[in-house]
């Protein structure tokens, strides 16, 4: 810095009282209120009982309403009313899961005191990838790996495991570190093609999205992508596998990475794991298993077996935000051996790793993962792990899995359900059918009843493309949805399948006898 002149002070203004919106921004009463009034409001959400799925408004009229929201006046002191309102926007418009009506997705229905300690996380901050800044997060990373490697009867100290923000972000870096641990030098020269051929990855017909375009991302191109069969239970088919990744080694690709589900995102399907583990093993491959959606069964010693040969692959993820039911997102990403985590991004950073701080940089993540400031979401985790134990986790998916059995044994014995496969975890497909109707059209009419489902605004289910057939997926993550909740859900998808073959019929005769071409407009009752 350079000296001014003997003793005299650089002019500058300071500023001696806050603005007004400055202030009021950061006023401590106001936070008091606004916590009061939120704590009122999802007090009042929880409470409710009323079956419902999601209110979808038009998007341009939800602009205008937040719009209308918006009216910031740096005079005016916080408006509690006001963000009241805001609030009110916020939970009217968002999905219900914690409703019986939500059968739709993998997202869940919190712990709601992990969602508090969120809140806490938020406002006295434990920015997770460096242990100055967050010395409870790291060392939950540790406490929570260290309980999951005994599930999986992995030794502590000789595994790892790194918190990602999803496991689309997970997915990302397990293969990186796969494509670094392969390609030795393609962290520094580029990928390129070597002795061993094209570098290639192989994935299931029915991976991920997140896993489907990774090819493109790592910089091995989506043409290097070989697709690996599925057999009748949609998983990977493993005797089939090894030939199939035979044909890419003859058509010069070097295939360095076998990535499995744990839990395919269309039907929840395992792929078989052990056996997978064993192909990648001979070929010098390594394996990486998506579970984000079933490793969570890890937790269950009821489920836990359904994920045999999980321990033998060199690194997977799970969601804890989806089946572990914290607040998104919160994956964990484990590594078979250490040193692999390191190996994904092997430019040390002094700020982040200081030599002389050995020890903690043991502890912290950030040499191991793709965030700089990361939320310390594992904290949520071990928060209920710490106070309610593993059991609170393990019952409510036993249960889920379970309903889901029993939803399959339901629709089984109904003539005009028809449904796809066997579960393996809380995702069921299925076909509506209606009686004495044989028409074509079948995908259209499952997508009419979707739509026409959510529109009631009671139920939202989801859909699915299963090699060209449209089928309805529930996924079932609210524990409080019992068998008569899905009973309720087959009467409503027959009676809006009565509106809706009414409304085509009525369609038809009118294209018949004046040639219009009117869409179907559908009125649903409420
Ligand atoms: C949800 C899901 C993902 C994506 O995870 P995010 O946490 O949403 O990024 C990837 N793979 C599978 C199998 C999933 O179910």
């Amino acid at each position: 810095m350079q000296s001014t002149h003997s003793g005299e002070l650089p002019s500058v203004t300071l500023q001696t009282h806050l603005s007004p919106a400055l202030a009021a921004a950061f006023d401590l009463k106001g936070f008091t209120d606004a916590l009061q009034v939120a704590s009122e409001k999802l007090h009042e959400l929880l409470a409710r009982q009323d079956v419902a799925g999601v209110v979808l408004e038009p998007p341009q009229a939800l602009v205008a309403e937040a719009r209308a929201l918006m009216s910031a006046n740096a005079d005016e002191p916080f408006d509690v009313h006001r963000f009241g309102q805001i609030l009110d926007l916020y939970i009217r418009t968002g999905i219900r899961v914690n409703s019986t009506g939500y059968m739709a997705r993998q997202f869940s229905s919190v712990i709601p005191i992990s969602a508090v300690f969120d809140l806490v996380s938020a406002m006295a901050p434990q920015p997770a990838s460096y242990y100055e800044a967050g010395q409870l997060a790291n060392v939950a990373d540790k406490i929570m790996a260290e309980e999951f490697g005994k599930l999986l009867g992995w030794q502590s100290g000789e595994f790892d495991m790194v918190t990602t923000s999803g496991a689309s972000l997970a997915n990302l870096t397990a293969v990186l570190a796969a494509r670094n641990h392969h390609l030795g030098d393609s962290w520094q020269q580029g990928v390129g093609i070597t002795s061993r051929g094209r570098p290639a990855i192989a994935i299931g017909s029915d991976a991920h999205f997140s896993v489907s375009r990774l090819a493109g991302i790592i910089g091995i191109g989506q043409d290097q992508v070989v697709r690996l069969p599925l057999n009748a239970r949609r998983q990977i088919c493993a005797s089939q596998a090894a030939s199939v990744l035979d044909q890419a080694k003859a058509r010069g690709l070097d295939v360095f990475c076998i990535v499995a589900s744990a839990g395919s995102t269309a039907i929840g399907a395992i792929d078989p794991l052990e056996e997978l583990a064993i192909l990648a093993r001979a070929r010098g491959a390594w394996l990486h298993v998506d579970a984000a959606h079933n490793g969570a069964f890890l937790v269950s010693d009821h489920l836990r077996p359904r994920l045999r040969g999980l321990e033998m692959a060199d690194s997977f993820c799970l969601d804890a935000h989806k089946t572990l039911f914290v607040p998104a997102l919160c994956t964990l990403l484990f590594y078979r051996s250490t040193g692999l985590a390191e190996a994904v991004f092997p430019v040390p950073a002094s700020y982040v790793a200081e030599p002389s701080e050995e020890e903690m940089n043991r502890f912290q993540s950030g040499m191991k993962n793709f965030e700089c400031t990361k939320r310390p979401a594992i904290l949520n985790l071990w928060l209920v792990w710490a106070l309610f134990g593993r059991s609170v986790f393990e019952e409510k998916l036993d249960h889920l899995v379970e309903l889901t059995q029993s939803t399959k044994v339901y629709l089984d014995g109904l003539p005009d359900f028809e449904v796809m496969h066997q579960p393996e975890s809380n995702i069921l497909c299925f076909v509506h059918r209606p009686a004495n109707w044989s028409g074509p059209g079948l995908n259209r009419l499952q997508v009419a009843l979707r739509d026409s489902i959510r529109a009631e605004g009671r139920h939202l289910i989801s859909m699915v493309d299963l090699d060209g057939t449209t089928v309805l997926r529930l996924v079932l993550m609210n524990h409080c949805i019992l068998i008569s909740d899905v009973i309720e859900l087959v009467h409503a998808i027959r009676r809006h399948t009565k509106l809706i073959l009414t409304e085509w019929d009525k369609v038809e005769a009118l294209a018949g006898s004046e040639d219009n071409n009117m869409p179907p407009q559908m009125e649903i009752e409420r």
